[in-house]
């Protein structure tokens, strides 16, 4: 059977299964040996290799969702950032990358660049034209993230992927907000997919993991770096993943179908000022977002009128938790005013448009119904509370 023709729930369930020969098990088994017999010719299985069992089967199930030759796993999303990074940019090279980034990574980029003598330009904006803006002859890699968090805004894969191809550039995404589910970078050119495993991949909230999706050749580059680094997943976590995974298309579909009908009720509801959701029709990008996901994804954000006090809100919930984190079955919220963007000064928080009223929302299982009454009896209470 070729993968290609695979339907993804069964990509989800069945690709990367070791058959269990022993016993004949309905799932795979676990194998935790650091030692194996050497037979003298090629494979010499080493966890620190990337190459146990469990580690080589469950990067089938990431490339065939991504539509990838290979793929590799690691400890967190930032090990699978820093190892792409790292391999494709030595002292001297430069990095373009998009200004709306995940908090983790530009402070990698901040913080550990100028260690290794990497150059890099954070873009204006996220029109093509403003990463075309940034590159310089030493150009080596340009990185992007779309949705972006917490504002989903929608870069153009397509043209930043050929505007990579056409100046002999390699282009990566962090393509953890839509999940492969949602969106398959590498059928728009794009070289090297990044996911944080620890969002959809494993979607339970008790998995931390990353991966990254490419060509057999850039992956083998990645893994140079990596057998260095040392920085392998344990095969307890690689055989949790691969659990979870199994559930990663229904999943992400319950939650995309949640996502959908929870932006149309933000967007009515006169004590929200503002929804940010690719798939509503005032979304700027509504059309762009169409073009290159499969659907809309399950993460939002909004921004509550003057007068409702977001922390307040937020406390007044019951249901849905406040959280650090996302994409797992449950819905949480999270002020980026106080948290992931805490340490902008308020007006570099206004240049990117992170308002105090601003909530991130990552939206769960969880019947459509339940989430919409407690967001309802937050309100009122929140309101009760202000004008009391
Ligand atoms: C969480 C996250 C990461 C980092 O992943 P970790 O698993 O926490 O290391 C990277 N990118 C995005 C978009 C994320 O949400």
């Amino acid at each position: 059977m070729s993968k290609k023709k695979l339907g993804v729930n069964t990509i989800c369930t069945h690709v990367g299964e070791i058959k269990d020969k022993q016993f004949k098990g309905a799932i795979s088994p676990i194998y935790l040996s650091t030692s194996y017999e050497f037979d003298g010719v090629d494979i010499k299985r080493y966890p620190r290799y990337f190459n146990t069992p469990n580690q080589e089967y469950l990067v089938k199930k990431i490339a065939a969702l991504e539509h990838s030759e290979d793929a590799l796993i690691f400890g967190s999303g930032m090990a699978a950032i820093s190892h792409m990074f790292l391999a494709f940019l030595q002292k001297g090279d430069h990095l373009v990358v998009q200004n709306t980034l995940y908090g983790g990574t530009s402070n990698f980029i901040k913080e550990e660049f100028p260690k290794y003598g990497i150059e890099y330009t954070f873009t204006k904006g996220y029109q093509v034209s403003d990463f075309e803006a940034a590159i310089q002859p030493n150009t080596k890699l340009i990185h992007i993230e779309t949705p972006s968090n917490p504002l989903l805004t929608i870069t153009d894969i397509k043209a930043v992927a050929h505007l990579a191809k056409a100046k002999g550039i390699v282009s990566s995404i962090d393509n953890t907000f839509a999940s492969p589910i949602n969106q398959n970078p590498i059928d728009f050119g794009i070289d090297l997919v990044m996911h944080s495993a620890t969002k959809y991949l494993g979607g339970h909230s008790d998995i931390l993991a990353g991966a990254v999706a490419g060509s057999k050749e850039h992956i083998e580059r990645i893994w140079n770096v990596g057998k260095n680094l040392g920085g392998s997943l344990s095969d307890f976590t690689v055989w949790m993943l691969e659990r979870s995974m199994k559930t990663l298309a229904l999943r992400v579909k319950a939650q995309t179908n949640n996502a959908k009908k929870m932006a149309k009720f933000l967007d009515r509801h006169t004590a929200i000022a503002k929804v940010n959701y690719p798939g509503l029709k005032n979304h700027p990008q509504y059309k762009l977002a169409k073009s290159q996901m499969h659907d809309f994804g399950a993460m939002l954000s909004f921004e509550l009128v003057e007068g409702i006090d977001a922390m307040a809100f937020q406390m007044q919930l019951k249901l849905i938790k406040s959280s650090m984190s996302l994409a797992g079955v449950e819905s949480t919220m999270l002020l980026p005013s106080e948290t992931s963007h805490a340490l902008l000064t308020q007006d570099e928080r206004d240049a990117v448009g992170i308002s105090n009223q601003l909530i991130r929302f990552s939206i769960g299982i969880e019947t459509f119904r339940d989430l919409k009454h407690d967001i309802e009896q937050a309100l009122i209470a929140t309101k009760t509370k202000t004008f009391a």
